[in-house]
């Protein structure tokens, strides 16, 4: 699945699917890629792995064998919560197979491939669940987490207020738009405008 390849039109400008106001230029120096080459746009990355920039990177999935960027982040997100619910599921059911009696060396003889299997989806729940924690946060506040955590390596981030997201746009519209709208903004205008307004007001 596209998770958000960076394209560019015969005229050599960057392709985006969901108009976001007009398009402005940056007041941070963008990255050439060399291997796709293309300027690429804000919070694009370029994966060694996919060998191409994606739109709102957030990381490279080696489970999945794919990236997570803008245009799959939902799905990989829904992924995370399914794994959650199945995996406490597994261990719902398979606790209630367990077999008690009085003497536990028998017990845990007469348990053991079931306490095995407890034990390996219970970790799998745990980790599953962390990532659907984590995911939520990106999700709600409107972040990477190539974003949240290399801020100081990346251009258009590292000047910044370390409180200062600049792509935050209210936690309904976060959350709206990464769950529904599935296509790649260009992100300048909401940097611009929140930079700008935290400039105003000293932050
Ligand atoms: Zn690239
Ligand atoms: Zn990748």
């Amino acid at each position: 699945m596209d998770p958000g390849f960076v394209r560019v039109s015969p005229f050599h400008q960057i392709i985006y699917e969901c108009p976001s106001g007009s398009i402005v230029t940056t007041p941070v120096a963008l990255r050439f890629c060399g291997f796709c080459g293309v300027k690429q746009p804000l919070r694009a990355r370029h994966c060694e792995e996919c060998r191409r920039c994606i739109h709102k990177f957030d990381h490279h999935c080696p489970w999945l064998d794919t990236c997570i960027g803008e245009k799959n982040h939902r799905f990989f997100y829904l992924f995370l919560l399914s794994e959650a619910a199945l995996t406490f599921w597994t261990i719902m059911i398979a606790s209630s197979a367990l077999v008690f009696l009085a003497d536990p060396i028998v017990a845990l003889q007469t348990n053991c491939v079931m306490i095995c299997l407890i034990v390996f989806v219970s970790f799998s729940f745990l980790m599953s669940t962390a990532l659907a924690f984590m995911h939520t946060y990106v999700m709600v506040f409107n972040v990477t987490t190539w974003e949240f955590v290399s801020r100081r390596r990346i251009t258009y981030l590292k000047d910044l207020h370390r409180d200062l997201n600049p792509f935050h746009q209210g936690i309904i519209s976060n959350t709206f738009r990464f769950l529904f709208s599935g296509c790649t903004y260009n992100w300048e205008q909401t940097y611009l405008v929140n930079t700008a307004i935290a400039e105003y007001y000293d932050f």
